[in-house]
């Protein structure tokens, strides 16, 4: 899981701001985090938007090239008052549902928490496909919508937790970025990583207080940026340790994904894998949780699994179908 504060990069205020933006001329000794440091970023924050920013200047092993001039980023808050639009928060009305029709009732008593990753001022890892600058939490949150459907469809009940007022199920292969995400039920979603984690877990925990008789509830949570980026990652399930209920849907998960590549793709070679891990959103929610890497949305093999929305469906049909196979057992 990375976060990456890469706020540049909405595709209309890139072209609009980038001649607003502060240059500078490398000089000896200097790299990147040095010349961040030095103009009062917190380095690691802005790295891989000064990266992105002067791509084409930046050599092997980031190396920048002397007497050439850089772009510096925009200062996260200076682009937020920008851009984020206010008031657009809404209240799914009570009895608000997913699904348009009930098709089966194989998930009749279960429900189901999607955290998209990311969301609000948080983009999560964005990348530059042709262009156009895409992030990570707008595809993390198409998929979970399609899941929210079919668990519906299939009688469950869906609980998204990272809502976004005016997106619903988007086919196109560039999702436009916006920061107008919102925790349920209402809560606008702060900047700093910790608050914004416990503030969904809290979310969860919420609701299933409210929902306390019902044995079947689990914690989805979606991401698509794996750490390596470097090479083609498979899909990543993680539980929380000790977890053994998140542990076997993970395991269900998985199972199906398999199932699935050596059906649709049986050259392919599926690696993907599931194991434990220790983090705060996991610590914190009551329901069992599996942690979903989808892969790394700046992988170029990888985000072809997430552009088209045929895939995108594909993925929230498996997994919708190993919550039946699980809930089922
Ligand atoms: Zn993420």
């Amino acid at each position: 899981m990375v976060f990456y504060l890469n706020f540049w990069g909405l595709p209309n205020l890139f072209a609009q701001s980038q001649d607003s933006l502060k240059t500078i001329v490398a000089e000896k000794g200097d790299g990147i985090y040095k010349i961040l440091r030095e103009n009062g970023y917190i380095a690691k924050d802005y790295y891989h938007a000064f990266k992105e920013l002067n791509i084409d200047k930046i050599k092997d092993e980031d190396q920048l090239i002397l007497g050439e001039t850089y772009y510096l980023p925009a200062i996260f808050s200076e682009i937020l008052e920008e851009n984020i639009e206010d008031d657009t928060t809404s209240i799914k009305p009570s009895g608000f549902t997913y699904a348009d029709t009930i098709i089966s009732n194989k998930l009749d008593g279960a429900i189901i928490y999607l955290i998209s990753g990311h969301g609000g001022p948080d983009p999560g890892a964005v990348a530059n496909v042709n262009g156009i600058m895409i992030s990570e939490d707008e595809y993390a949150y198409d998929i979970c919508l399609r899941m929210a459907k079919a668990i519906e469809e299939n009688g469950g009940k869906a609980y998204m937790i990272i809502e976004d007022p005016d997106d619903g199920i988007r086919d196109e292969e560039y999702l436009q970025i916006d920061y107008d995400e919102y925790c349920y039920p209402d809560l606008e979603i702060p900047r700093e990583q910790n608050a914004r984690l416990k503030q969904r877990a809290d979310a969860v925990n919420d609701l299933y207080k409210t929902h306390k008789s019902t044995d079947y509830q689990r914690v989805i949570e979606i991401h698509l940026d794996s750490r390596s980026n470097s090479a083609t990652v498979d899909v990543f399930f993680y539980h929380y340790p000790g977890s053994t209920k998140g542990k076997k849907t993970a395991e269900v998960f998985q199972n199906i994904f398999s199932e699935k590549y050596a059906k649709h793709q049986p050259n392919r070679g599926y690696k993907g894998s599931v194991t434990n891990r220790n983090l705060l959103v996991m610590r914190k929610v009551l329901p069992p949780l599996v942690f979903i890497e989808l892969g790394n949305i700046q992988n170029e093999k990888d985000r072809k699994r997430f552009l088209k929305w045929s895939n995108r469906q594909a993925i929230a049909n498996w997994l919708v179908e190993g919550l039946i196979r699980d809930f089922s057992e």
